[in-house]
């Protein structure tokens, strides 16, 4: 499925960490306790620093994978985590381990589990949570793009919580397919879940941080909807879906929310790259800061819980409040 030239590095993949990857016995150092979650080549275990008693998430990549040697890529995963490691929205690398077969990542641990239990469940979130989900999602977006990264892979199993009830603050995770983006030119790639990838993806045509717009839009509809825009019975009728931009607006999928939601995910969710606004555009639609939230920055965001914080980007409200 993958068309991918992975000549060492130039297919926009990263090389330097500056984390050490320790090859001493991790069990001395954490206990692991319980699985969190497993992809084709991860498995990520919870765990607990005995020193400290504090809980991370270690994720265990395979360094060889269908009989290949991919140490380079998990070098790569650890590459992009540096890079956006001052960036609250995503998630923190605490250290490294490497045993025979893995290297193990122990990460910052979200304990509010993904954001897709919140897309898939009978209880969707308030839209006043739904918009803060997706401007602290756009904020990481937005730090990622200005350091020349794109995600690739953003899907509600990719964006985790710290809390579950109240629902906490987003970490993106998972930066398996991240790439850097202008090393190599265009970068044509085959990735990603077919129901959550853009038209240009499919089509093989030049991936840009556009491509990670659409996600957001595709993320934003089923955090409103509880529905996938794009899922057919199949995997071809996917395809066709996602290629024809074929999404259902119909009023009854959207009767909970503002008519502003519609407008924000249907700027997103059109099939030329170029006309998907940036993340930073995006934060100045006004679907993301109407009533009953007043917001003028991050920083003075009221929530229930009052945890919201700042990620260092500075965001002013759109000039015009639609609701005066
Ligand atoms: P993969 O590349 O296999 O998809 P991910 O990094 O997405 O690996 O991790 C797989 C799953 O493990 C996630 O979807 C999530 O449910 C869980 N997970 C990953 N990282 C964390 C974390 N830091 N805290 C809690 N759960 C996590
Ligand atoms: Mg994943």
């Amino acid at each position: 499925r993958r068309l991918d030239s992975r000549s060492g590095l130039s297919a926009g993949l990263l090389g330097e960490i500056q984390t050490p990857v320790s090859t001493e016995p991790m069990d001395s150092v954490y206990e692991t306790t319980g699985e969190l979650g497993r992809g084709k080549f991860a498995v990520v275990k919870r765990c607990v620093e005995k020193a400290t008693g504090k809980v991370f998430a270690a994720k265990f990549l395979r360094k060889r994978r269908r009989g290949r040697d991919c140490r380079a890529d998990v070098i790569h995963e650890m590459a992009v985590l540096e890079v956006a490691r001052n960036n609250a929205r995503v998630v923190n690398l605490h250290a490294a381990y490497e045993t025979d077969h893995d290297i193990v990542l122990v990460l910052e641990y979200a304990a509010g589990g993904e954001i897709f239990d919140h897309c898939a469940s009978d209880e969707l979130l308030p839209e006043a949570q739904i918009t803060r989900l997706i401007r602290q999602m756009l904020e990481g977006v937005h730090y990622l793009h200005q350091s020349n990264l794109v995600h690739l892979d953003l899907k509600p199993q990719n964006i985790l919580l710290t809390s579950l009830s109240p629902p906490g603050d987003i970490k993106i995770v998972d930066f398996g397919l991240a790439r850097r983006l202008g090393a190599v030119g265009e970068l044509r790639e085959i990735l990603g879940t077919p129901e959550y990838v853009a038209p240009e993806i499919l089509n093989y045509e030049p991936i840009t941080t556009a491509t990670d717009l659409w996600s957001v839009g595709v993320i934003a509809y089923m955090l409103v909807t509880g529905e996938s825009p794009f899922a057919g019975d199949d995997k071809q009728e996917t395809y066709l879906n996602v290629s024809q931009v074929n999404v259902d607006y119909s009023r009854e999928n959207f009767s909970r929310v503002s008519e502003l939601a519609v407008d924000f995910i249907r700027k997103l969710l059109v099939k030329a790259p170029e006309d998907r606004p940036s993340a930073a555009e995006c934060m100045s639609h006004p679907w993301l800061w109407q009533q009953p939230q007043i917001c003028l920055t991050p920083d003075l965001v009221p929530t229930r819980t009052g945890r919201e914080r700042s990620c260092g980007t500075k965001w002013t409200a759109p000039p015009e409040d639609p609701e005066d």
